[in-house]
């Protein structure tokens, strides 16, 4: 993989670009995922540990609620609220292979230009949240969230389906990783191919 990159730092010619173009579509996107922030497209870190089954989401704050900071209006104020709403409830976002019997243990939120309290977060816990969080570049900002669930059969986590994109109509990809004893598992989700299998 990274002599495949290395070579994209000389001036390859049209064709060998279009071979290249090719190629890094087939890579995992771990090799892009410091890249960061473009609207419409959220990153999902899946790890298992033991019984813990833990889901990081980054995601650009305008894909869940239509702008990048704090809200203006009490209408603004309410979409911040429905959106942690919906991610509160995220054992209906990530549907987890049933087998392996995962129940959600916590969910947090965090978003750097968001009061904590509109996220449903207590603030204590927020002011370390939204400093994690912080803003990537000027005029934009996410929102982080950590989904934990804890799973009674850990070996039978195979699967994990995401439906986001049911959710938060502006979201149209999310980039998604899994890592468990078996390896690294990459996929591009959208919204007709939402499950990373593994
Ligand atoms: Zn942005």
């Amino acid at each position: 993989m990274f002599e495949c990159l290395s070579l994209l730092t000389t001036e390859p010619d049209t064709a060998m670009r279009n071979t290249l173009s090719l190629l890094l579509l087939t890579l995992s996107t771990t090799a892009f995922a410091a890249g960061g922030h473009s609207h419409g497209k959220a990153e999902l870190d899946i790890a298992l540990d033991g019984n813990t089954l833990t889901l990081a989401l980054e995601a650009p704050l305008e894909s869940l609620v239509g702008f990048e900071r704090a809200p203006k209006n009490a209408n603004e104020q309410e979409r911040v609220k429905k959106a942690a709403e919906k991610l509160r409830a995220a054992d209906k976002l990530f549907v987890i292979s049933a087998d392996a019997a995962c129940k959600l243990q916590s969910v947090k939120l965090a978003s750097a230009v968001i009061d904590p309290a509109l996220l449903g977060e207590a603030p204590a816990a927020n002011a370390a949240g939204a400093k994690a969080a912080g803003a990537k570049e000027e005029g934009h900002a996410d929102l982080d969230g950590e989904f934990v669930f804890r799973c009674d059969k850990p070996a039978a986590v195979k699967s994990v389906t995401v439906n986001l994109f049911d959710a938060f109509s502006l979201l149209q990809r999310v980039d998604a990783r899994a890592a468990s004893a078996k390896g690294q598992h990459a996929a591009k989700l959208n919204g007709k191919s939402r499950t990373l299998s593994w």
